[in-house]
């Protein structure tokens, strides 16, 4: 028999006076993996955390821990009965009892401790007390209180939003690294898309007390449903195309894309996926100029005006000498997302980047690569 998941948010609800906080989003988290609860401010991520511990009563929907209903119509679960362990921005230690202690702290006994303590790497800390370690010791320690009752699944809240980003970075893969070694089921709420793509094996996206889509970070990223999730994902070129039998024309010329679409739609271009060439492509072949460079070491920008006046960005490794004034044959190298056309913007000439204060857009036909991994 499948073991039922870890958690299982269904249809949750849940209003501050006229502030619908959350409008009805459901989530899931299998058994042994990390989710990402991904959103920008204000759209309902962390009140969907706090339903899920039972910190918040809903107003409607249910809450299923390890197959156990925690909250819902006729059911609720006292926090402290919930099987979580919760991992907060700050570590929110006891400053007065010695990392083992505070380990400890919900009943794990001194061999447990111990085995905790070396997943996190701090076995020879255990004599410490929080002031003498550093922040991202203090997170670790505060996982590892977390992680030794053995918990159904760890509940993480921005854990790294408090620590610099050289920090972060290295703490967040250690996190994943250490929920992993634990076979741990987590869900971890950040604002921080990188963090969110490149840790947790499934990503939700939620908008506006919402949820947009859940999926690998693969798929969110390379087949966004809405364009307000491509932009907010990352870099997006967004041009208006029409869509037949597997390929979309567009200002890019005809691209392969999920061949469920027909008729209008927004074509998502990823700059990386813009590809400059030397002219002479032959007919057919898009041509533009090198209007503007920016060139960051690993990769660098090139901007490149199109016939339409219309401007894309291209980002590669940097080995290209283009400058600007250059004449380049513009190509798109795999397949694009298509989304359906946002009424409330106009694609051409439309600059990139997120648009967090937007409303919540159409929710388009599933779009997707007309061939190559999608997985
Ligand atoms: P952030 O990343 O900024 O923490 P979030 O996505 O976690 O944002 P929430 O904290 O869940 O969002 O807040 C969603 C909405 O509900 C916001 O408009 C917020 O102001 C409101 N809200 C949350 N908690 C309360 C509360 N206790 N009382 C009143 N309004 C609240």
């Amino acid at each position: 028999m499948t073991p039922p998941p870890a958690i299982d948010a269904v249809d949750i609800h849940k209003s501050f006076g006229a502030t619908r906080a959350v409008a009805g989003a459901s989530l899931t988290v299998a058994p042994g993996s990390l989710v990402a609860l991904l959103g920008p401010s204000g759209s309902g991520k962390t009140t969907m955390l706090r339903v899920i511990a039972g910190f918040e009563v809903p107003d409607a929907g249910s809450v299923h821990i390890g197959g156990r209903e925690v909250a819902g119509p006729d059911a609720w679960v006292e926090p402290e009965h919930r099987r979580i362990g919760m991992v907060f921005q700050e570590g929110a230690l006891f400053p007065h009892l010695t990392v083992a202690k505070n380990v400890g702290f919900g009943g794990a006994d001194a061999a447990r401790i111990d085995e905790c303590l070396t997943l996190v790497g701090l076995a020879d800390r255990r004599a410490s007390y929080p002031h003498e370690l550093s922040g991202g010791e203090r997170q670790r320690v505060a996982l590892a209180r977390a992680l030794a009752p053995r918990p159904d699944v760890i509940l993480l809240d921005e854990p790294f939003a408090s620590l610099d980003a050289g920090l972060r970075s290295t703490l967040r893969e250690e996190v994943a690294r250490i929920l992993r070694d634990a076979g741990a089921s987590a869900l971890l709420v950040t604002h921080d898309q990188q963090e969110a793509l490149s840790l947790a094996d499934l990503v939700t996206v939620m908008q506006a007390g919402r949820v947009v889509q859940a999926g690998t970070p693969r798929e969110v990223y390379d087949r966004p449903r809405t364009r307000w999730l491509a932009e907010f994902l990352g870099e997006a070129e967004v041009l208006a195309g029409t869509a037949a039998d597997g390929v979309v024309d567009c200002e890019l010329g005809r691209l392969a894309t999920d061949p469920a679409h027909r008729g209008p739609v927004e074509v998502v271009v990823r700059p990386e996926s813009i590809v400059l060439g030397p002219t002479g492509g032959g007919p057919g072949a898009v041509v533009g100029r090198v209007v503007a460079r920016s060139y960051y070491g690993h990769d660098q920008v090139v901007q490149v005006e199109l016939g339409s006046g219309r401007r894309v960005r291209s980002r590669s490794t940097g080995a290209e000498p283009w400058e600007v004034g250059d004449e380049v044959a513009v190509r798109v190298d795999r397949p694009v997302a298509t989304v359906a056309p946002d009424p409330d913007g106009p694609t051409a000439g439309a600059t990139a980047g997120p648009t967090a204060g937007s409303t919540d857009g159409p929710s388009g036909p599933s779009v997707g690569p007309a061939t190559g991994d999608a997985a």
